[in-house]
């Protein structure tokens, strides 16, 4: 249990609300700099990402790709007998893989001289927060409840799911993703409101499990952000794969019964569907907590769910800052992380490069991966820049072929004039680990000249990356 503060240990430089990769990696930097540091957290060290997000779905989606691969053994000369899995140890492992590094976050806390004080904060005034006593245990060492202070009060509160009238969850049979994240049996059928990351990626999940799967999404196309081929693309994957996909379409009505959930579906073309599920996933995006801190009384400005914050990641007031989702869009784990570097820096007087958001890359983790950075090609039309795109197939890729998964291409997007690499966006096996190679190259401004003369090895997935700018400049070489 949490141990009272001892007198000294209530002042600090920075002080972060909220443990998240956004709140720890703040916290870890803010070590580094020399500040006298402390994080406050009141339910799980690690935040969303560790404990309910990213990590544990990225290991209920390894066992889903190993069932697969099991499944089409024969493919690579291989037999297995009576293949079947177990619903409560693929959640264990998860949940195994979330606690070590949630353990590790504790380590890392402890290696850098962060005090953990755990419990709810509040913010009093600049300067001052009050901590509540948490539900949850504390770990080992840490600050209790109590008033503390801090000359630099830095909210890394995170997200939490966003409601939507007439498709409320109730935890049973409507899911969010922390229930999704967990279920006691693999449902039969189940029905998924909204296509971003997050609910493809369950789609992916509980389909691959054996689940039938229809995913609604309201706007036309699945995965809005993406380049517009790249999620047709991926759409026309899944639908072989046997998902059933509805776009312009949406859910109006939840009807829930003992024995599963009837959804009205707004077809968009003037038609109205129903569709009964054992289970329904709520994915209609997230909003940040913003409320219960003391925003209001201070005075700090909101806007649609998320803190107002400046390049620095300050707030209209001043000693009070905001990073990661609950500063707003993309809510994504690194964009918490080198929002909140950039915040301490800034303090500091490092006066480090503000957020550029086209350089923040996305990755799904479906089947087949989805990654992305910077402009799609009509958002590069859309600003009126001329510009040459290159595209190269999986198909094409002998390392691709040799892994047995020859669907997909990588497509990028060149400025005409100058040569500067606009946008890259990827749809196929193991493209979230390719990405980073485009995200380097348009960091450092990369033109096709130098990308072209770039030594690629072979045989791997990156040299469609190549090949892909060769294309742009009718020089591909391999198909
Ligand atoms: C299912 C799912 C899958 C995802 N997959 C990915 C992915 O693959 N890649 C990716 O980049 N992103 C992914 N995300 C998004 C990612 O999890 C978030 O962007 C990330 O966690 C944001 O980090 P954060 O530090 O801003 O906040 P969070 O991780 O939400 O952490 C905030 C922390 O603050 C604590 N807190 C809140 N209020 C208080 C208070 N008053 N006092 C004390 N503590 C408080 C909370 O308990 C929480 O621990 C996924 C999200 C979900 C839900």
């Amino acid at each position: 249990m949490a141990a009272t503060p001892a007198s000294t240990d209530t002042s600090f430089d920075v002080l972060i609300i909220g443990s998240g990769p956004g709140g720890y990696v703040t916290a870890i930097r803010a070590a580094q700099l020399g500040f006298k540091t402390a994080i406050v957290e009141k339910s799980h060290l690690g935040g969303i990402c560790l404990n309910w997000g990213c990590i544990p779905t990225k290991a209920l989606l390894r066992s889903a790709e190993i069932f697969h691969y099991l499944q089409h053994a024969k493919d690579y000369g291989l037999t297995v007998e009576k293949l079947s899995f177990d619903p409560a140890a693929v959640v264990k492992r998860s949940r195994g893989v979330s606690k070590r590094l949630n353990d590790g976050v504790g380590f890392l806390m402890k290696k850098n001289k962060v005090s953990v004080i755990w419990g709810a904060a509040t913010i009093d005034a600049p300067g001052k927060i009050t901590v509540a006593k948490a539900k949850a245990d504390a770990p080992k060492g840490a600050l209790g409840p109590g008033q503390y202070q801090a000359k630099h009060i830095i909210i890394a509160t995170g997200a939490r799911p966003r409601v939507l009238p007439g498709i409320e969850p109730d935890g049973k049979q409507i899911w969010t993703y922390f229930e999704a994240m967990v279920p006691e049996k693999m449902p039969k059928s189940l029905l998924v409101v909204g296509s971003g990351a997050i609910g493809i990626e369950f789609a992916s999940f509980y389909h691959t499990m054996g689940a039938e799967v229809t995913v609604v999404e309201i706007l036309p196309q699945i995965l809005p952000v993406e380049d517009a081929e790249i999620a047709a693309f991926a759409r026309k994957q899944f639908e072989r794969q046997g998902i059933k996909i509805m776009t312009g379409a949406k859910v109006t009505k939840l009807d829930k019964k003992p024995d599963g959930v009837t959804a009205a579906i707004d077809d968009g073309k003037g038609g109205t569907k129903t569709l009964t599920v054992d289970r329904v996933i709520s994915a209609v995006g997230v909003t940040g907590n913003i409320e219960n801190i003391g925003l209001e009384k201070l005075g700090v400005k909101t806007d649609r769910g998320t803190i107002v914050i400046d390049g620095m990641c300050r707030t209209n007031v001043p000693g009070i800052y905001a990073i990661g989702d609950v500063a707003g869009p993309p809510m994504l784990a690194h964009k918490a992380e080198h929002e909140g570097v950039i915040c301490v820096e800034a303090i500091k007087g490092l006066h480090p490069h503000p957020m550029n958001k086209l350089m923040i890359p996305g990755c799904t983790y479906c089947t087949p991966q989805i990654a992305s950075v910077g402009l799609t090609e009509k958002a590069a039309k859309d600003t009126g820049l001329d510009i040459r795109v290159g595209r190269f197939p999986f198909s094409a890729n002998g390392k691709a072929i040799a892994l047995g998964e020859d669907q997909g291409f990588v497509k990028v997007i060149f400025d005409k004039k100058t040569g500067q690499l606009l946008g890259a966006h990827m749809v196929g096996a193991e493209v979230t680990e390719l990405i980073q190679g485009f995200v380097v190259a348009m960091n450092l401004e990369t033109t096709e000249e130098e990308l072209m003369h770039t030594i690629f090895p072979h045989p791997t997935l990156s040299e469609m990356m190549k090949e892909a700018v060769l294309d742009a400049y009718c020089r591909v070489l391999n198909a």
